[in-house]
């Protein structure tokens, strides 16, 4: 699935690792730039399904596309490891500078979660859970 919007949409989590990621990259490589999406249907050049990818093409940003049908936490890594493919360009492939940029996004990530949990603990007074099999526990 595939669509254009051009509006920003707002999204609800309050500790979105997605969006940590995304400014981590932001304050690393502010020129730095790209789209992101999520895509099922991203495959190598065996055509075997794949994680992630990153597109670069003459004369356009770079696309990003996540396989969604990873784990958050999966998907949040595969994320890291495409971004800094765009920040170090596609010759680096997965050398030094690649390595030491995918590490950059990862010191950056921990600081911003550090930065906002020295921030207060969140409380919750209440809560009501539904079980990893989309079922509401009683
Ligand atoms: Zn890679």
């Amino acid at each position: 699935m595939s669509f254009k919007h051009d509006k920003e949409y707002r999204h609800p989590f309050e500790n979105d690792p997605f969006g940590v990621i995304w400014t981590a990259f932001r304050n690393l490589w502010p020129d730095a730039d790209c789209t992101v999406g999520w895509d099922g249907g991203i495959r190598d050049e065996h055509g075997e399904p794949v994680a992630g990818s990153t597109v670069f093409e003459d004369g356009v940003v770079p696309h990003v596309a996540v396989n969604p049908s990873l784990e958050v936490w999966d998907a949040t890594e595969v994320l890291a490891h495409e971004l800094a493919h765009v920040a170090v360009g596609i010759d680096e492939q997965h050398g030094e500078k690649w390595r030491a940029a995918f590490d950059a996004i990862h010191v950056e990530y921990d600081r911003l979660v550090q930065e906002e949990h020295s921030d207060g603990e969140m409380q919750t007074k209440e809560t009501h859970g539904v079980k990893l099999n989309g079922g509401a526990k009683p």
